[in-house]
């Protein structure tokens, strides 16, 4: 059965690496509008270069900006995809629910990744140390300041996300702090 999931859980949580296993173990397709800013980023484009600097400090680009970026994709046509990083605004909540109904398609399911803040922080500084350590470059938001921002833009904006799912039947828990296979057999489970 092709599904619709959202991942939500704070920076850190291992949204990105959850969505990379379903894609390579279901053909999932992940949808990181972190990875699509960031790609607008390298691209030099105008709109890259307007968010890169609300990117460098933690806060949230602007919903119109995330919003296009969705729908320009969906547009593309295709199913089975996985929302990661978005919706982060009670707006792009919305704004999905539009999108997905304008095509036909449904969200089946918003998974929590369930973790703690103490956790956050050691998996994203140590994240930054690795890239470091491997010449490969690091995240401009990958640091103690912007982490900061970047929790409380969490706390503040998008865990709202987790009572908007809840209310549409649509939220499903994981335990975020267990080993990275353990997550993936608890989505798996969910997803089966
Ligand atoms: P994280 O590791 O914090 O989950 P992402 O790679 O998903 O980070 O996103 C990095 C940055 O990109 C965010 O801090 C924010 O500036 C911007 N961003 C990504 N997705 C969204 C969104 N849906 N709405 C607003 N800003 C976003």
């Amino acid at each position: 059965m092709t599904v619709n999931i959202i991942l939500l859980g704070p920076p850190g949580a291992g949204k990105g690496t959850q969505a990379r296993i379903l894609t390579e173990t279901r053909g999932m397709v992940q949808l990181s509008t972190g990875d699509m800013l960031r790609d607008a980023q390298a691209s030099g484009s105008e709109m890259g270069k307007r968010v890169a600097e609300v990117m460098a400090k933690g806060q949230l680009v602007t919903d119109e900006i995330v919003i296009g970026l969705i729908r320009e994709k969906l547009s593309e046509g295709g199913t089975g995809f996985i929302f990661d990083g978005f919706p982060r605004t009670l707006a792009q909540a919305d704004a999905l629910g539009a999108l997905m109904e304008e095509t036909g398609q449904t969200i089946d399911a918003a998974i929590e990744l369930r973790v703690n803040d103490d956790v956050l922080v050691d998996r994203i500084v140590g994240r930054a140390e690795q890239a470091r350590a491997a010449g490969q470059p690091v995240r401009a938001d990958d640091n103690a300041e912007s982490l900061k921002t970047r929790l409380m833009a969490y706390y503040k904006q998008t865990s709202p996300m987790i009572g908007y799912y809840h209310a549409k039947g649509l939220l499903r828990a994981v335990d975020g702090l267990g080993e990275i296979d353990a997550v993936a057999a608890e989505i798996a489970a969910i997803l089966d």
